[in-house]
């Protein structure tokens, strides 16, 4: 039986797995994460499913992670007050656990000992 290799992500992005989208072009989408640890709790995630984390990004394609960056400042502005917390976990050891490049929008207070 083959096993589906795509992240929940692609899932979500192709229209799957429901979600509450909050923004969506050509490159990326962001909705809301299904467990928030503050009251705006965001992920953007580029659509392509090439880069596993944000060093990856990086180093394949830049100008896709300052659009992911520009996207959280607006999303930020038009969710909260503007100031905000983004987050690229790296790795299992930092917490990661989609294998698909995402970034935490974090706005407003944490919930104790969490920074996503
Ligand atoms: P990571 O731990 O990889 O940095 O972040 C993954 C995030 O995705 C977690 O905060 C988790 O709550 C969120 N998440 C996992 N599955 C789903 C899902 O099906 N829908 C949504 N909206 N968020 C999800």
């Amino acid at each position: 039986m083959e096993t589906d290799q795509r992240s929940i992500f692609s899932r979500i992005i192709a229209g799957e797995i429901p979600a509450d989208i909050v923004y969506d072009d050509d490159r990326v989408i962001a909705f809301r994460d299904i467990a928030p640890k503050a009251p705006v709790h965001v992920l953007v995630v580029p659509k392509t499913e090439e880069y596993s984390d944000v060093a990856e990004l990086a180093a394949g394609d830049p100008a896709l992670l300052a659009h992911v960056v520009d996207v959280a400042q607006k999303l930020a502005t038009e969710l909260s007050d503007g100031d905000f917390r983004l987050i690229f976990n790296t790795g299992a050891g930092a917490g990661q656990t989609v294998f698909h490049v995402h970034a935490h929008i974090l706005s407003g207070e944490l919930e104790e000992g969490s920074l996503a």
